[in-house]
């Protein structure tokens, strides 16, 4: 007989609500893992997930503590440090091939063996419930796929390591494998949230010689240059069109434009405003993830331009996140300085509220007040 383990977790209706109560979490069979939750970072996706269909455990970044393992996990151990990782690789299809785990075809739901068959394990209210990306952190324990995983080295404090598996990956992943920003070259980046502030640093780690950072928040601002901007750039309310931001990029690049632009803004209508901003031939991103219509004039697009749409930044696992964990131990990226507030599960709708507010770059749930 199987048996379960009593959670607190927070549970989103499908309306925009949620509800913080107890589920149960069964025991893990073949190769899955049960996770004892440290901590877990707070994203606009969070949300927007309150609005997708529920009831759903909310929360998708994560790091814990390895609770019990099923019978066909190997390489793990109980008790071992991990991050979570939402893009699950399975490791066998064609883009797990040709290291884009992130576009595995059983994450997108194009191979049978698409996620929605995950044997359903987390019952709230007598009925089995959904984790929001296989995943579920905002939950004291979450049953997983092993591939879900990355150990963590333990001198590592979870409460900043568990920001690794989204916004830092989608921003430092987006320099490194999806524009190849090279030693020399020049950034913009649209917008420094958690996301914008990851591309500042990845530009720096990348060599990048000029990172000019754009925002509305003078507050912003300041922490991009913190975290390695060369110039900033605060855009008036009243430049729609980012007329006079982009007459000030072009002063500060010989009139040509930069070489890559980063939009980070979580705004969809700016879609298409990195276009404005680079030089020929250069890269515009687009990582906020934007959906539905934007228009944008073609004379944006001259000539030979780039535009791009990387999904949580190219993450392939095994090779990006002993990367960054790398570059943590070295003192290249910080993240101890992106975490800038933290909350118990239960204050998870004044952590939602915050981010709203834009007053944090990053808040992280804590489950164990003892976490390091
Ligand atoms: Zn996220
Ligand atoms: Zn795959």
């Amino acid at each position: 007989m199987i048996n379960s383990i009593s959670s607190l977790a927070a549970i989103s209706d499908g309306h925009g609500r949620f509800v913080i109560e107890n589920t149960e979490v069964r025991d893990p069979v073949g190769s899955e893992v049960r996770v004892r939750m440290a901590a877990a970072g707070v994203c606009h996706t969070d949300h927007q997930s309150l609005a997708w269909e529920g009831p759903l455990v909310l929360g998708h970044e994560g790091a814990g503590w390895i609770e019990s393992i099923g019978p066909q996990v190997s390489g793990f151990n109980i008790g071992q440090p991990v991050l979570l990782n939402w893009a699950i690789p399975c490791g066998h299809c064609s883009p797990c091939q040709h290291t884009q785990g992130h576009l595995c075809d059983r994450t997108q739901g194009l191979s049978k063996e698409s996620p929605s068959v995950d044997s359903p394990h987390t019952v709230w209210n007598k009925q089995d419930i959904r984790r929001s990306f296989n995943l579920g952190t905002f939950s004291e324990y979450t049953l997983v796929r092993a591939e879900a995983l990355t150990p963590l080295p333990s001198p590592l404090s979870m409460t900043e390591a568990c920001i690794l598996g989204c916004a830092v990956m989608t921003g430092v992943g987006s320099v490194i494998n999806s524009a190849h920003v090279q030693a020399g070259d020049s950034v913009v980046v649209l917008g420094c949230g958690g996301v914008g502030l990851s591309v500042v640093q990845g530009a720096r780690i990348a060599g990048a010689k000029t990172i000019i950072a754009l925002d509305k928040r003078a507050e912003s601002l300041e922490r991009a240059s913190h975290m390695g901007a060369t110039h900033t750039w605060q855009i008036a309310d009243d430049d729609h069109n980012f007329e006079n931001t982009v007459k000030h990029v072009r002063t500060l690049t010989n009139e040509r434009g930069v070489d890559h632009a980063f939009e980070a803004t979580g705004r969809h209508h700016l879609a298409f405003a990195p276009l404005k901003f680079i030089r020929h031939g250069g890269n515009a991103l687009q990582l906020s993830g934007a959906h539905g219509e934007v228009s944008a004039s073609m004379l944006d697009f001259w000539w030979d331009k780039r535009y791009l749409t990387p999904l949580y930044g190219g993450c392939h696992p095994s090779r990006d996140f002993p990367k960054l964990l790398r570059w943590i131990e070295e003192g290249q990226l910080d993240v101890a300085s992106m975490v800038t507030r933290h909350y118990s599960l239960p204050q998870l709708q004044d952590a939602l509220n915050d981010m709203l507010a834009g007053n944090n770059i990053k808040g992280v749930i804590v489950f164990d007040k003892d976490a390091p």
